[in-house]
């Protein structure tokens, strides 16, 4: 057990501040996953469901879920079946933190119980301080950071003094602040070269694989790349999908009015001040030999814009509207549709 002074002291919560939360009752998306279990978290488990199915992922615990991009076992009519066992990653939901240098908490944008406004005030940290709105959230992260954690961070940071060496040798070394204030000055947005956006995966590469999100239906609806376009497949909670049609995503970047421009922008301020983005794109940089930092987080600022208006404009097609032209509501439709998808990333830190 930590002592949660400490855990307090050491978690930067930047990110976190100012946005309120409020679990939508009908939603259930987060439950679509195999949340890692902790040791304690498995007996506790076992005790009031003893027949509880875990996956093993080296030396993690994962709970199953249901095959087939099934809900996790435990989802029954909407609900949690062990809500007062349930492990820390659905306690912490929509938080998470990043392991490196700093533990870095973030708030995982594809909830739809999240007001995005801070996003629109700017998307830079600490632009809303205060609320509280995710302190349950918080607190289990706190909790959890231990001695352990202190071990895995100092890990984390001889994996990524390795990278930055490694690039900095190759002459395209630039630091995280330098990148972030010439970045955030000005940020790019996607233009034509970029579009058609960027493909989802395939249905038979596994359902469980493809972006989801939640639409008001009783299951998530999960993108598949298909003949012709996108496919929509509506998830089950015991496994499968049901086809929604196939759509096809904008060829060119949809025009955006002056508050949805302002939202995309806000969103890609924000992905650039999280630690996971830069370390991902830092690890994804040792694939290749050219380009500095700030031309790879530049890219990848770009593509996941791209991403944003491609899933937005798929979505307003789905509601039967014209997505020549996206609001705010679009876009903030596009950031729930494909955030935790670029959370997932690897990257040389580790997670909390
Ligand atoms: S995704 Fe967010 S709103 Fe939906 S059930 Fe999970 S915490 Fe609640
Ligand atoms: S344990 Fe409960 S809250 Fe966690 S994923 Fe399963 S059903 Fe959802």
């Amino acid at each position: 057990m930590s002592d949660s002074r400490a855990g307090a002291d050491a978690l930067d919560l930047d990110l976190v501040d100012g946005f309120r939360f409020t679990c939508r009752p009908d939603c259930g998306l987060c439950c679509y996953a195999e949340p890692r279990v902790e040791p304690d978290e498995a007996t506790r488990l076992l005790q009031i469901a003893p027949a509880t199915s875990f996956r093993r992922h080296g030396r993690d615990r994962f709970l199953s879920s249901r095959p087939e991009g099934g809900a996790c076992q435990f989802l029954v009519d909407g609900r949690c079946g062990v809500h007062a066992a349930r492990p820390h990653p659905c306690r912490e939901y929509p938080v998470t933190a990043h392991v490196g240098p700093r533990l870095q908490a973030t708030v995982i944008l594809s909830c739809p119980g999240i007001d995005l406004a801070p996003l629109r005030s700017g998307g830079v940290a600490g632009a809303l301080r205060s609320t509280g709105g995710l302190a349950a959230e918080v607190a289990s992260l706190v909790e959890r950071v231990d001695a352990g954690t202190t071990a895995r961070q100092a890990a984390a940071v001889r994996r990524g003094r390795k990278v930055e060496r490694r690039l900095t040798e190759e002459g395209r070394w630039i630091d995280d602040d330098t990148v972030r204030a010439e970045l955030g000055a000005a940020m790019p947005l996607p233009g034509a070269d970029l579009f058609p956006p960027p493909e989802p995966p395939a249905r038979d590469e596994g359902l469980e694989r493809l972006p989801f999100f939640f639409d008001q239906r009783p299951g998530p609806v999960a993108l598949a790349r298909a003949l012709g376009g996108w496919e929509l497949l509506e998830l089950a909670p015991e496994g499968g999908a049901r086809s929604l049609g196939v759509l096809v995503p904008p060829e060119r970047p949809p025009r955006l009015d002056a508050s949805a421009r302002r939202l995309l922008e806000g969103y890609l301020r924000y992905v650039l001040a999280r630690d996971a983005f830069l370390a991902s794109v830092h690890l994804e940089m040792l694939e290749g030999r050219d380009g500095s930092v700030r031309d790879w987080v530049e890219s990848a600022l770009l593509e996941l814009g791209a991403e944003v208006l491609g899933r937005a404009s798929v979505r307003a097609k789905l509601a039967g509207r014209d997505a020549r032209e996206l609001t705010e509501g679009d876009i903030e439709r596009g950031i729930r549709a494909t955030d935790q998808d670029w959370l997932d990333r690897p990257t040389w830190g580790d997670r909390l």
